[in-house]
């Protein structure tokens, strides 16, 4: 991967977050301590100011220094959940340029880690409700053949379907889970900075070549 490329999703996950910090603090303020957007902010920062070495890195090296950063930085869950999922990642990346079915290997991983960090799944109003069936789209269209608007549409329709999901939910991980049956009808927080932060991953593939 380019270092224009890991440049390019740096900054625009970090403004992502930035754009959305009080929306995740609003989400967090229903069903837990009004802290997702400052966590998740303090995290994407903390990346953003260490971009020039990590755009130095191959790939997996910068996905386990910025999961290092997320874990180190970040009080919160989110802060180990995230940093499991971008170090699960690490872990499965290849050398060289990275194909689809190796990106989904990747993904699986991350997902993986998360689940065991968490000691959670799906169903369980958190942000595994984006991840999983995300990973599993992704699993499915590396199999055939697709073009990567088709890929990229999908992709996001999962997201968002799991994000709606989780306002139905009881939740039965995290501080949400204190909450019983209060959580239901809101939607998770982590769950939706995961949804923001794969769109705009989506968006800066489709539409940067240094990141084909
Ligand atoms: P905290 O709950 O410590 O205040 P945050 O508010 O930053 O941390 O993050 C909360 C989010 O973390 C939740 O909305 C949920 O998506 C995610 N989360 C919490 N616990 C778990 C878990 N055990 N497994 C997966 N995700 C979790
Ligand atoms: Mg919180």
């Amino acid at each position: 991967m380019k270092a224009k490329c890991i440049n390019l999703l740096i900054t625009g996950t970090a403004t992502c977050i930035e754009e959305h910090r009080e929306l995740l603090t609003e989400l967090d303020s229903k069903i837990g301590d009004a802290d997702h957007g400052i966590n998740m902010l303090r995290g994407f920062q903390a990346i953003l100011a260490i971009s020039p070495e990590l755009s130095e890195l191959n790939f997996g090296e910068a996905l386990k220094k910025a999961g290092m950063t997320m874990l180190m930085k970040v009080g919160g869950a989110s802060g180990p959940l995230y940093g499991s999922l971008l170090i699960g990642m690490s872990k499965a990346t290849p050398q060289e340029e990275i194909n689809l079915k190796e990106f989904v290997v990747m993904l699986e991983k991350g997902v993986d880690d998360v689940k065991k960090r968490g000691k959670s799944d799906v169903g369980e109003k958190t942000m595994l409700d984006v991840l999983v069936p995300v990973s599993l789209q992704l699993k499915e269209d590396a199999n055939n053949i697709i073009d990567k608007e088709q890929l990229i549409k999908n992709i996001i329709i999962q997201a968002e379907k799991g994000l709606e999901a989780t306002r139905l939910m009881q939740a039965t991980k995290g501080r949400a889970s204190f909450l019983g049956e209060r959580s239901i009808g809101h939607l998770d927080p982590g769950a939706m900075s995961i949804c923001l932060l794969i769109k705009t991953i989506c968006n800066i593939i489709n539409s940067h070549k240094e990141c084909t």
